[in-house]
């Protein structure tokens, strides 16, 4: 079974790709996709890094040790992977596989590297949007709001976050994440366009068919 809109007619499913510096929104914006778009399912990666106060095991991460990961690599079990922050981050195939089977489409807050990945394997079904913060200063006060980790690791976010923003050429869209809700209605914009594609819509040849044979009735 294929995914399909409002008007019933079958496309293929898509996957939906945000990524940006840590702090620049992207977890919110995701969240808030979640809640308020119907038949999107977020993947949920696993990763060797420390679970933070908050999270929850099998909804925010599948918590795992470095010896796990290696085997999930090793059974060809992850879409793709990546060291970040020193640790391993990769997205699990089957439940990604599973959502577009039935109908689903399939976010993904990854890296640079993994969409790099994904884009490899998966082509056209891939739509990749990079948030940016609108300064540097918006990013440091947000990565401090958090309250999640160290001064330590917030000055390594920093460092790594004008590295990580070099990628964004390689991604489909760009969005300046000034204003949560700007944002928001930004890069659900980009979904409901993207749904519409006509290379998605498998079902509108057999869509139009109907239409014709009605009006030659
Ligand atoms: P955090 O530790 O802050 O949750 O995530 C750090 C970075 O790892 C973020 O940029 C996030 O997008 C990325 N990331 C999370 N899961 C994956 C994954 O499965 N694959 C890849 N390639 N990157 C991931």
């Amino acid at each position: 079974m294929a995914a399909s809109g409002q008007d019933g007619v079958e496309r293929r499913g898509l996957m939906f790709v945000l990524s940006s510096p840590s702090g620049a929104g992207k977890t919110t914006l995701s969240r808030m996709l979640m809640e308020r778009v119907p038949d999107l399912q977020m993947s949920v990666s696993a990763t060797t890094r420390p679970m933070r106060p908050g999270e929850v095991e099998g909804k925010d991460y599948y918590f795992v040790d470095q010896k796990r990961f290696d085997e999930m690599v090793a059974k060809g079990d992850l879409l793709e992977w990546a060291p970040v922050f020193g640790k391993s981050y990769g997205t699990p195939r089957l439940p990604v596989e599973k959502a577009l089977a039935e109908g689903r489409d399939v976010l993904f807050d990854i890296d640079w590297q993994g969409t790099q990945q994904l884009r490899e394997k998966a082509g056209t079904d891939v739509v990749s949007v990079f948030i940016l913060p609108p300064s540097a200063a918006d990013l440091e006060r947000r990565l401090h709001t958090r309250a999640q980790d160290s001064d330590e690791v917030i000055r390594g976010r920093m460092d790594r976050a004008s590295h990580e923003m070099s990628h964004w050429a390689e991604y489909d869209y760009i969005v300046v994440n000034q204003n949560v809700d700007d944002a928001f209605a930004e890069v659900q914009s980009i979904l409901k366009a993207e749904r519409l594609k006509r290379m998605r819509r498998i079902g509108l040849t057999e869509f139009v068919r109907k239409l014709q044979r009605q009006l030659e009735k």
